[in-house]
């Protein structure tokens, strides 16, 4: 697959010409993003190959997504229309707990937090005094998530996501990247040809035996990982000892109700399943774990929950769950799968591809590719990374349920340092800090932990400062507060269907 031009390394030079190699959700953004920015400086080519197709996967997003279109410049009503997209405010986990147990991990914060302590300590100090209802009251999100509502309210006053179609997306981004000039090429790549046996990429060689140049590849072609791990020979970090799952099955279905504004996250004793609801269709499958079931189990597990039409053949995927050892190695950055996954459940892989686009804008060569770029680069990566990883284990490590070989595993597994001193520092205090350049906030980690059942031991001695009276007053002003705004939101669906009804408005594309 890969072959030497010369035997020279090739001296530093200024980054003109940009290859995109794969034309997924990673290609499409990284495209829209380079050219939306850069695109009047470089020359940028994206191939893919429509005969290997997408993984067709990946429709659960997190809020992170709006900033980024907002960076593109992108109309979210005809986003939204082009992409049947709905509003995610949360994910519901069914069963994660314990059979029978639910919760959910909303979007936004909860309550109102003093300097001193997070509102979590007033909550708790509420509910010994009998004074507080459920954590989640206090959040303007999971209420609206609970009773199917939402709207936008001023000042990003309610945090949202999308799910949206993930072969609409790329195909909005596309359109969005040729109006910047990104120029689409269809072909296989055949073969990595290299400066040197251990330089830099220097073309791409496709099935047709055209060549295409470049100054910097990024490696978009999903596992596969065409440049990044089979050209570059770049390892694979394999963390399927904290993180059980390797393995999808995926399958459409009609819509038989109503798009609730969130993700069903619905446990199995081998692993999980998913439901999004998007404005034409849902969206479902199992993930779960060749350890601990086969392909048949968990297909008959999926298709007896579902309650549409089954609209396309199901599609078993395979995956190993962990990272690369490095995302970016000379002059390629492997962005989207081709750099490693994690694993569905939170939806962090959308993200971690607008991180990898972001990243690389803020870090792009000016006179040609900085070793102390790239080590910027992969050290910010990887940092992100394990925290996103130990807030998934987390999911699985917590957990009350004994019902199965998996999940008795998960709950006597040894996790990371990292996150066990977190959980510990929780269970014992209440506190939590968010680390800098983390994604989940303090809010996500409480709910997800108190809703897999860490109750803190104590809480903040600020907390004692208030007398009975007091602290029912400011608990119960804050849920007033996020009842009556709930209780003024249209539904869900009624305000998609005016807002951005699929079909209904035409696809933003530059001038
Ligand atoms: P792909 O979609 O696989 O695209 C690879 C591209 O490379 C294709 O265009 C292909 O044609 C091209 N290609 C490959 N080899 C060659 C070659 N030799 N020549 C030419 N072209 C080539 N993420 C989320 O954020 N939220 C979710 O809810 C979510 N759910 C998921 C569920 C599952 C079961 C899985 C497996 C993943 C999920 N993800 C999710 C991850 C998400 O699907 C991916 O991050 C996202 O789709 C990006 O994929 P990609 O573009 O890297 O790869």
């Amino acid at each position: 697959m890969t072959s030497t031009l010369d035997s020279t390394q090739s001296p530093r030079r200024p980054v003109r010409r940009v290859v995109i190699a794969g034309g997924g959700t990673a290609g499409w953004m990284m495209a829209a993003c380079l050219s939306k920015h850069l695109g009047k400086r470089l020359e940028i080519r994206l191939v893919e190959s429509d005969e290997i197709g997408t993984v067709g996967v990946g429709e659960a997003t997190i809020p992170t997504m709006l900033t980024f279109h907002q960076l593109l410049g992108l109309d979210e009503r005809a986003f939204m229309a082009a992409t049947q997209a709905t509003i995610k405010l949360g994910i519901q986990f069914e069963g994660w707990r314990d059979i029978g147990q639910t919760y959910i991990h909303a979007f936004g914060s909860t309550g109102i937090d003093h300097w001193t302590a997070g509102f979590q300590h007033f909550w708790l100090k509420g509910r010994e005094r009998g004074l507080a209802s459920d954590y989640g009251d206090y959040c303007l999100e999971l209420r609206a998530a609970r009773e199917n509502k939402f709207c936008h309210l001023p000042d990003d006053g309610i945090h949202y996501a999308y799910h949206l179609d993930a072969t609409l997306y790329g195909a909005f981004l596309r359109k969005f990247s040729e109006g910047y000039g990104v120029q689409r090429i269809e072909g296989r790549i055949a073969e990595v040809m290299m400066q040197a046996p251990e330089g830099d990429i220097r073309a791409l060689r496709l099935q047709d035996g055209s060549v295409i140049e470049g100054d910097l590849f990024v490696d978009c072609t999903g596992m596969r990982s065409v440049l990044l791990g089979q050209a570059l020979g770049v390892g694979y970090q394999d963390w399927s000892h904290w993180l059980p799952c390797d393995s999808a099955i995926a399958l459409q279905t009609a819509s038989v109700r109503e798009a609730v504004p969130y993700t069903r996250s619905i446990a199995h004793p081998w692993g999980w399943q998913w439901q999004i609801p998007l404005q034409h269709r849902v969206g479902n499958g199992v993930v779960f774990s060749s350890r601990y079931t086969d392909d048949e189990t968990a297909r008959a597990a999926l298709l007896e929950r579902i309650d549409g039409e089954v609209l396309t053949p199901h599609r078993v995927i395979r995956f190993k769950p962990g990272q690369r050892e490095v995302a970016w190695k000379r002059n390629c950055v492997g962005v989207g799968l081709a750099s490693g996954f994690l694993e569905p459940l939170e939806s962090t892989s959308i993200h971690l591809i607008q991180r990898s686009a972001i990243r690389l804008m803020q870090m792009f060569p000016k006179d040609g590719i900085r070793d102390s770029d790239i080590a910027e680069y992969n050290a910010q990566m990887r940092h992100e990374l394990e925290h996103i990883r130990d807030f998934i284990v987390l999911h699985y490590h917590l957990t009350d349920r004994t019902d199965s070989p998996m999940w008795r595993d998960m709950r006597e597994m040894t996790v990371p340092a990292s996150l066990r001193h977190r959980i510990e520092l929780f269970r014992e205090t209440g506190r939590v800090f968010r680390v800098p350049n983390e994604l989940f906030t303090e809010n996500s980690w409480i709910q997800v932990m108190l809703g897999q059942g860490v109750l803190p031991e104590q809480h903040h001695p600020s907390a004692d400062l208030m007398s009975d009276r007091e602290l029912a007053g400011f608990l119960g002003s804050i849920k007033t507060r996020v009842d009556q705004r709930v209780a003024q939101m249209p539904g869900h669906q009624a305000y998609l269907m005016r807002y951005a009804p699929a079909g209904a408005l035409k696809t933003a594309v530059p001038a």
